[in-house]
């Protein structure tokens, strides 16, 4: 815990995301290259391939999302999924565990309010 990362399910889609993208700039670099037909062609196919590779990794980003385990975040009390025994919130990037060595620790509640509760009780 405490690394900076966005969560697994999010990178995935990021990266679909971008493939698309790609795909797209791909298909239209081809147009640059409307002299020679085989060049134009090999540009659509590359990028069209992009766009089905980004389709693909959109199915799998459906299939693991149903295996995934919806908790609600502690910190921004939004429903996110998580993948794997550490993830982070799909949201504000709160690290979470589904770890049983730290499950019954209720770690959420004591490391997430530390400074905001706390302000009132002192005066
Ligand atoms: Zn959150």
């Amino acid at each position: 815990m405490g690394i900076k990362y966005s969560s697994k399910i999010n990178k995935i889609r990021t990266f679909a995301l971008s493939l698309i993208f790609i795909g797209f700039i791909v298909m239209y670099g081809g147009i640059f290259f409307k002299s020679s037909m085989w060049l134009m062609t090999i540009f659509m196919l590359l990028g069209l391939l992009c766009i089905i590779a980004s389709t693909v990794v959109y199915f799998w980003i459906g299939m693991l999302s149903t295996k995934a385990v919806q908790v609600t975040c502690p910190t921004c009390n939004k429903h996110t999924k998580m993948l794997g025994r550490v993830d982070l919130c799909m949201y504000c990037n709160e690290p979470l565990t589904l770890d049983p060595a730290l499950d019954g620790k209720e770690f959420d509640e004591k490391y997430n309010r530390k400074d905001t509760k706390k302000a009132d009780s002192i005066s």
